[in-house]
């Protein structure tokens, strides 16, 4: 039986790679090329103090391979940029998420429970917290509003969120290489499936039905 491919659910860097899917990020206002498809198009935290909110006119037309909107979110770590108007941005990007129709993806760093609180507004086709560094507990929390959860290679470097990567359930899952150039996300994949004790091509299996489910349906 074929395999799938393995699926990276989060890269800013969209090269083709032998067996390797990728959902590629468009950062809005950024100065970056529109990636190939599939995409979430999105005003990142950190570039929120120098956007516009007419960037959110792209959203006004339809763009073939955009699948979700992301990656936005809270970053309270970046001092410099100013916290209620991160807050201000995430709502009215949630507010186009929920009007399309369109999962997000979510950066969220130091901000977990702003968070929690803000996407409660909101009835949203499905949530991704992308490179996830939590604890279980914080999964567990996370996990009862339905949200799911993206590993990357620095979750791994923090012995808590090994621990969470290992608790998390198999419908919540998926795996990124965001923007380490050094990323190989095979590799990260038999990092995972050691973790999690499972074989291989049952993790590949389970995430490409993950990421058909949320961002291809
Ligand atoms: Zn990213």
């Amino acid at each position: 039986m074929n395999q799938p491919p393995y699926i990276d659910i989060h890269t800013h860097r969209c090269a083709p790679k032998a067996g390797v899917e990728c959902l590629c990020v468009y950062r809005l206002g950024s100065g970056d090329a529109e990636p190939p498809a599939p995409f979430v198009a999105g005003v990142h935290p950190w570039d929120v103090a120098q956007a516009d909110f007419s960037l959110l006119d792209y959203f006004a037309a339809p763009h073939s391979g955009l699948v979700g909107v992301g990656e936005i979110g809270l970053d309270f770590a970046r001092e410099a940029v100013d916290r209620s108007l991160q807050v201000e941005w995430l709502n009215r990007q949630l507010a186009v998420a929920e009007r399309l129709g369109l999962p997000v993806v979510v950066h969220s760093v130091r901000a977990y429970n702003e968070m929690a609180l803000e996407l409660k507004k909101y009835s949203l086709k499905a949530v991704v917290f992308h490179g996830f560094i939590g604890s279980p507990e914080l999964i567990n929390q996370l996990s009862r509003s339905g949200y799911a959860f993206s590993f990357g290679a620095a979750s791994l470097r923090s012995p808590k969120t090994r621990e969470a990567l290992q608790a998390v359930a198999p419908d919540r899952l998926f795996l990124e290489s965001d923007d380490d150039p050094q990323a190989d996300i095979r590799a990260l994949y038999d990092t995972v499936a050691a973790l999690r004790q499972v074989p291989l091509p049952a993790l590949k299996e389970n995430l490409y039905a993950n990421y058909k489910r949320i961002f291809n349906g």
